[in-house]
């Protein structure tokens, strides 16, 4: 049996917002984890996270973390909570996050499995500090791969681009990531997934660039499409909370045109399969340069400014709008 694995190594770019790059991993020989947790291969600490009727049975590894256990299970509980107040719920019953030791002094690296149940493991460097959590995107990212269904390997950009684009909105909406960090990586980010010379279309040209960013890509112009279309009745955000309620999630392979049939069926209009036939299998868009002036955003000197007076800045608005205000 073939396992998949999505495995988010963290690469830090100069803009300081990270992104990670994927390595799809085929083995014949994962062992399939042992509940309550995925097989240990060193000691260490459990214990359970209660999310409403949702559990996340969590493993600390034992090794001299400058962090404490409590600092490390509040960290799991806080990213779960941005999850859970996206999705409206948290997307599956059943989960396990294995915190293990690196080096370094941030969160390093996430992994999340989906074919033995789902499994997040996280490499917290010995040295991280309560700031480096705060700041931390990995384990989110990670939790939204929970989310969404395994699908087809050439259809990895949408797993990677949706855990890219909602760990960014969902941060946002739940008021620890600023309007200006979110726009700063999605100004700096978005043309890195533009079709070079040569590409095939999202389904058919798996570099990293399409895959986190032109993914990140579709997702934007979706929630955007949707929001247009649905004269601010609807977002992204609704049709990947029907995708959850249909039963799927990491465990549960999905039909990508199945899935997003779901997601337009839950919003009334037909924004994804429409953006998904537009942008699967051929170079599109060509360019993003109106898609900026119409939100009305724009980075000049290093600073994100924003015009009011442009005709989609009351989306860009919503799009990072904490969930207090
Ligand atoms: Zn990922």
């Amino acid at each position: 049996m073939n396992t998949r694995m999505i495995i988010c190594l963290l690469i830090t770019l100069p803009w300081m917002v990270p992104v990670c790059s994927a390595v799809d991993v085929v083995s014949s020989a994962s062992p399939p984890p042992q509940a309550p947790l995925p097989a240990p291969d060193s000691e260490g600490t459990t214990s359970t996270i209660t999310m409403g009727a949702a559990k996340i049975y969590l493993f600390i590894e034992g090794r001299p973390f400058a962090l404490s256990q409590q600092e490390l299970r509040d960290w799991v509980q806080r990213s779960a909570e941005i999850v859970l107040q996206y999705y409206g719920g948290f997307p599956i019953t059943e989960s396990w996050v294995a915190i293990r030791g690196a080096r370094g002094s941030r969160v390093m690296r996430g992994q999340a499995i989906g074919s033995v149940g789902a499994v997040i493991n996280v490499d917290v460097g010995l040295a991280a500090t309560p700031e480096a959590l705060a700041d931390d995107w990995i384990l989110v990212h990670e939790l939204i791969h929970v989310a969404f269904p395994s699908m087809a390997r050439r259809h990895h950009w949408l797993e990677e681009g949706l855990s890219v684009y909602v760990e960014s909105i969902a941060r946002a909406n739940a008021g620890v990531l600023s309007e200006d960090a979110v726009w700063t990586g999605f100004l700096d980010g978005m043309p890195l997934g533009l079709p070079r010379a040569g590409d095939k279309g999202l389904d058919y040209t798996p570099t990293w660039g399409r895959t986190y960013w032109g993914g990140a890509l579709f997702c934007l112009l979706a929630d955007i499409g949707i929001r247009e279309q649905s004269h601010g009745q609807k977002t992204l955000r609704d049709a990947l909370r029907a995708i959850v309620a249909a039963g799927y999630n990491m465990t549960r392979p999905g039909d990508v045109r199945t899935v997003l049939a779901i997601g337009d069926q839950a919003t009334g209009v037909t924004v994804l399969l429409d953006l998904y036939e537009e942008m699967h299998n051929q170079p599109s868009p060509a360019t993003i340069d109106s898609l900026w002036s119409d939100l009305g955003v724009a980075k000049l000197d290093g600073k994100i400014i924003y015009d009011d007076r442009a005709p989609q800045a009351t989306i860009r608005r919503a799009l990072t709008r904490p969930a207090s205000q």
